[in-house]
């Protein structure tokens, strides 16, 4: 079950007006999210005190939303409360990212849904990037851009074709037919590498070895960074990767720097691929980070490094949630 929320406003207090706006409220909510009305539960409405003239649930059930429950309360009287607002809470069946919905002057409530919102998130391998951007994206009800497994999908594709990554010419030639495409599934990123899901293939040890060297190539990173643009200037999302901050999104708001001694990284890659059925011992797993961080900090284009601007948390010592709650209150310090 999921919960969406949302809110607009009226400039008179007229049933005429509280019927419309509810109306253009409840329909956006179910365009954005893409429901169909057999999977809504229950609406609730609340409404400031200066709305006297109709009912909010009264006025959905007049605007076609006969079969769920619904709920109408007044709200306390707060001081410097936006005037003439009607706000919904509305719980649906289903598993997806929701798409909260902020009308006319009810905007201003949420400057953070009604405007897209980035978080750039960088770090080298093992940093716990991926797992704290999936629960900060869901907390937050984003997406979760996951900026390795572009360079991870070509770097498939130069095994499958079997291109030699040192041989700049092949992998320039693979890289310019390449088509990739990125798309969401109950808000779980899904990599499509010739229309094909590669998500699970894209994780092996060669794989990502083979990713950090061919995204040290200036044609590679010119491509996947236009990608990853062009998604981000869309979509509110939190991407991770290792130039977030410094290259694809410099003026980006919300930066992180997530790092980890090399110790504590190996340790947690090898407990996660272990679970995963691989073979690799710890020292095998620890002598690939090192190469990775090597690779990855000291490539001529686009580096790994902080930005100046980044918040840095070493989660060495602390516990997943303990960072995504750190992420978490940043960004609502600075909203
Ligand atoms: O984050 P992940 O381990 O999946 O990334 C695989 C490789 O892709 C990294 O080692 C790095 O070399 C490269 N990468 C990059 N820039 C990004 C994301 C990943 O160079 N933004």
């Amino acid at each position: 079950m999921k919960a969406i929320r949302g809110a607009t406003t009226v400039s008179c207090d007229t049933p005429e007006q509280i019927k419309e706006a509810v109306k253009e409220l409840l329909n956006g909510i179910v365009k954005a999210n893409n429901l169909e009305h057999g999977q809504i539960i229950c609406i609730m409405f609340s409404n400031t005190g200066d709305l006297k003239s109709f009912y909010p649930a009264k006025a959905a059930r007049e605007a076609g939303f006969a079969s769920c429950a619904l709920y109408s309360s007044l709200e306390p009287e707060i001081d410097g409360a936006l005037e003439k607002c009607i706000r919904v809470m509305m719980l649906v069946d289903g598993d997806f990212v929701p798409e909260h919905v902020y009308l006319n002057e009810a905007k201003n409530l949420r400057k953070d849904i009604t405007s897209v919102l980035n978080v750039a998130v960088d770090g080298p391998a093992g940093s716990g990037k991926s797992t704290v951007c999936k629960k900060v994206a869901e907390s937050l009800g984003i997406l979760y851009l996951d900026t390795g497994a572009m360079y991870r999908a070509l770097a498939l594709k130069c095994v499958r074709e079997n291109g030699d990554y040192a041989d700049k010419d092949a992998v320039k030639h693979i890289t310019n037919k390449l088509n990739l495409k990125v798309e969401y599934k109950d808000g779980k990123q899904i990599t499509l590498l010739d229309g094909e899901d590669v998500s699970d293939q894209i994780r092996t040890p060669q794989v990502s070895l083979l990713a950090s060297y061919v995204s040290a190539y200036s044609f590679v990173r010119t491509k996947m960074v236009a990608l990853q643009r062009e998604i981000a200037q869309k979509t509110s999302c939190i991407l991770d990767g290792r130039d977030i901050g410094t290259n694809v999104l410099p003026k980006c708001k919300f930066k992180f720097y997530l790092t980890a001694s090399p110790e504590v990284r190996a340790k947690r890659r090898y407990e996660e691929d272990k679970l995963k059925g691989s073979k690799q011992t710890l020292e095998e797993v620890l002598k690939e980070i090192n190469e990775r961080d090597f690779q990855d900090k000291n490539r001529a284009v686009a580096p790994l490094k902080q930005a100046s601007d980044a918040v840095v948390i070493d989660t060495s010592e602390m516990s997943i949630d303990a960072v995504v709650n750190e992420i978490i209150g940043k960004i609502h310090e600075k909203i």
